[in-house]
């Protein structure tokens, strides 16, 4: 089915010297700007009023943070993310999870459709920048959490590992042609116990790696702040281990421990759970049900139709920064609004993204 008029050739004239992916951006830019002016975008947007979006986050850096950081996929700039509130603020409902759900189920009346603004793990940056952010705009979001590491100095050991890369590819000793994230995309393939020596090595190896305060998991008092400003603290596990690969008394102490560690902490229900790096499968999905969580979030891209999606794979967009901007970097409203509603992904026939 074509959905779109083609674009003219005056908007897809690449320039000289242009790369493919400059190129590739710039007619997907265009693409965009015509679904906006044909009514596409607004048409695309009314067909997901019953249904309830999700968005997912896990970082925001400002850009010389996001660059040094070991994976860059994971962050947005305060600058886009205060874009994307905008247009959420002016084209959706927006509400935590949990609220979404329940006014969906109720079929309270919305004009817009819904979105929930989530982020993963619960680093220190979300309340620090994106907080004030969401603040401007009257957003409330839903932050899962990685319990463990609460009120710790310890931050998630892909991130130890991402930094302990760089740090031996800034001398020269890392495994020449892999790169940091690629390097801890590997290692999430290890068993938990290869991992752990892995990791040892390598911190041995590249020496203690200096990381700054945003790169921590919040406090509890943070999370507090969060809740008395009305937004919702999800599950996000102990540890952040890959669940499928626990066994049965570690993946139970992962799901029940954190929610109980997270009531205790905010003093608020929890009833959510985001499964680290999406992976789950039948008995990772029957345990979270076990252990009392209401719904659960995945990675596979998509809207969620209540009346027909499973509640412990809830399916998100991933926002990435770079997709999402112009040929010269800048956000791009009618990009990231094709991206929510759906369109982006049926249009360009996009996979889920790692
Ligand atoms: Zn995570």
């Amino acid at each position: 089915m074509r959905l779109l008029p083609r674009a003219s050739t005056s908007q897809t004239k690449s320039r000289p010297g242009m790369t493919a992916a400059a190129m590739k951006t710039q007619a997907r830019n265009a693409v965009a700007t015509l679904a906006d002016r044909s009514g596409v975008l607004a048409r695309g947007e009314a067909g997901i009023r019953d249904q309830v979006t999700i968005l997912c986050y896990h970082r925001i850096l400002p850009d010389a943070e996001r660059n040094a950081y070991h994976d860059p996929v994971l962050a947005v700039t305060p600058d886009a993310f205060r874009n994307h509130c905008r247009l959420l603020a002016t084209h959706y409902t927006v509400a935590p999870l949990a609220t979404a759900i329940e006014q969906s189920r109720e079929r309270a009346r919305t004009d817009r459709p819904r979105a929930v603004i989530t982020f993963d793990d619960g680093y220190r940056d979300n309340i620090l920048l994106a907080a004030p952010i969401l603040r401007e705009f009257g957003l409330r979001a839903t932050f899962f959490v990685i319990a463990g590491l609460v009120d710790t100095e310890t931050v998630p050991w892909y991130d130890l590992a991402g930094a302990s890369w760089k740090a031996l590819a800034r001398q020269g000793r890392a495994l020449p042609g892999m790169d940091a994230r690629e390097a801890v995309a590997r290692a999430k393939q290890m068993s938990p116990y290869e991992r752990q020596n892995w990791l040892e090595d390598l911190q041995r190896e590249a020496g203690p790696s200096a990381l700054p305060d945003r790169d921590l998991i919040m406090t509890s008092a943070q999370l507090r702040d969060l809740v008395a400003e009305g937004h919702e603290i999800g599950s996000h596990t102990m540890t952040h281990p890959l669940l499928p690969q626990c066994d049965d008394a570690m993946l139970a102490h992962e799901l029940k421990q954190s929610q109980i560690s997270l009531v205790e902490m905010t003093g608020q229900d929890v009833k959510g759970i985001c499964y680290p790096n999406g992976d789950c499968d039948a008995r990772v999905l029957r345990a979270s049900a076990d252990a009392g969580y209401s719904y659960a979030t995945s990675v596979v891209q998509g809207t969620n139709d209540l009346a027909s999606v499973d509640m412990m794979t809830l399916r998100r967009w991933f926002i990435s920064q770079d997709r999402l901007s112009d040929s010269r970097g800048r956000p791009s409203d009618a990009l990231f609004r094709m991206e929510i509603c759906g369109l982006a992904h049926r249009i360009f026939n996009r996979g889920t993204p790692q």
